[in-house]
């Protein structure tokens, strides 16, 4: 009986030993699982800045493929648009069809870039107009970043008569072809930065369609994909008279576009008055009645006129528009009051 028990007891102990080890080993199961799930939880974000269309263009991006590949693949697209669709530059698409005597035919995107613009143009009555070349070229907005640049205010008589020669009504588009009526002149400046992070984005999904991050281009931002995979990304919308960094309103996306245009951005000043970048169609002068507009709407390159032409049309018009045509907005008036369309207010829950 003795001696069984003490066998019985050597087993009890040998038993014990065991699911000893056994519990350490599931412990340590158990810790390098909950290590593997934290850092899977917890994508890695790779970032890559560079200036292209007159801005800095911040690239963040998570992927499970290289991630370097895809920040160098975005900035490359912006590069290639920036030289293909600048007033400027003498070997662009818009220079040719700008300075040919006769009409232009075009490659596919060129027709696709100046059709939607067209569209956008007739959507807002004009406010975004595609033609107003000879207006921004008038008043030194292509060039206002260089260097040498001198700032002047034009005479009447000259604004007039770039007037006569701006507008959408004198472009045409038959099938591949671009026709301008004489001395007409495209300026794409109001989407071509839209449209760049809209190809941004379709680039960064071809290569891994999991990839999250977001493209912000000068402010004019694109969701590549939820934060973390499953997060919103919080974005703030600049308060257009305050410090860098001081805020009027914060929204959260976890996909679309949220686009800003401000009197602040390209600009000069004569005599305590500010001159900047976006002019009213009509007038042939900047706007003065509107200091920023941020839009938010699925695509950039939507978004992106229609922060424009929001500028040109006033705030109480641009909050009744706006969700007409797709988009929800938030505006500033000269007086720094703050309109916003009835649907932004979702924007800044996280639903
Ligand atoms: P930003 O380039 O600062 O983001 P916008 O998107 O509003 O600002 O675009 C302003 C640019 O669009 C100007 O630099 C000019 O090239 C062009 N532009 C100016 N006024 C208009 C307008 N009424 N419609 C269309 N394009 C415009
Ligand atoms: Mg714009």
């Amino acid at each position: 009986m003795h001696k069984m028990s003490n066998g019985n007891q050597n087993q009890i102990m040998k038993l014990s030993k065991s699911s000893q080890i056994m519990i350490l080993v599931f412990a340590a199961l158990l810790l390098l699982f909950s290590v593997l799930f934290f850092f899977r939880s917890k994508p890695q974000y790779c970032s890559k800045v560079d200036i292209a269309l007159g801005t800095t263009v911040k690239v963040v991006i998570s992927s499970q493929k290289d991630p370097g590949l895809i920040l160098e693949a975005v900035l490359r697209e912006f590069h290639r648009i920036d030289q293909k669709f600048s007033v400027t530059n003498e070997k662009s698409m818009i220079w040719r069809i700008n300075h040919s005597p006769d009409p232009v035919q075009v490659d596919e995107e060129t027709a696709f870039v100046i059709e939607r613009s067209l569209a956008l143009a007739r959507a807002t009555e004009g406010a975004f107009d595609p033609a107003l070349g000879n207006l921004i070229s008038l008043w030194g907005f292509d060039r206002i970043s260089d260097t040498q640049f001198q700032p002047a205010i034009p005479s009447n008589a000259q604004i007039q008569e770039a007037l006569e020669k701006s507008g959408y009504e004198h472009i045409r588009l038959e099938k591949d072809v671009v026709i301008l009526d004489k001395g007409v002149k495209l300026d794409l400046g109001g989407v071509v930065k839209g449209y760049a992070i809209d190809r941004g984005i379709s680039i960064a999904k071809e290569m891994d369609p999991d990839a999250t991050g977001y493209i912000n281009a000068g402010r004019d931002i694109g969701i590549i994909g939820p934060k973390f995979g499953g997060d919103y990304w919080s974005i703030a919308v600049q308060d257009p008279r305050g410090e860098s960094g001081e805020y009027i309103d914060l929204v959260y996306l976890k996909k679309g576009t949220i686009v800003t245009s401000g009197d602040y951005e390209r600009f000069f000043i004569v005599d305590g008055v500010r001159y900047h970048h976006i002019i009213n169609p009509k007038t042939g002068y900047p706007v003065r009645d509107t200091i920023s507009t941020t839009v938010i709407s699925p695509d950039a390159m939507d978004a992106d006129a229609l922060s424009t032409a929001a500028f040109v049309l006033g705030s109480e018009f641009s909050a009744m528009l706006l969700p007409v045509l797709g988009g929800q907005g938030l505006f500033v008036d000269s007086k720094q009051a703050i309109i916003t369309s009835e649907g932004w207010s979702f924007f800044k829950e996280k639903q």
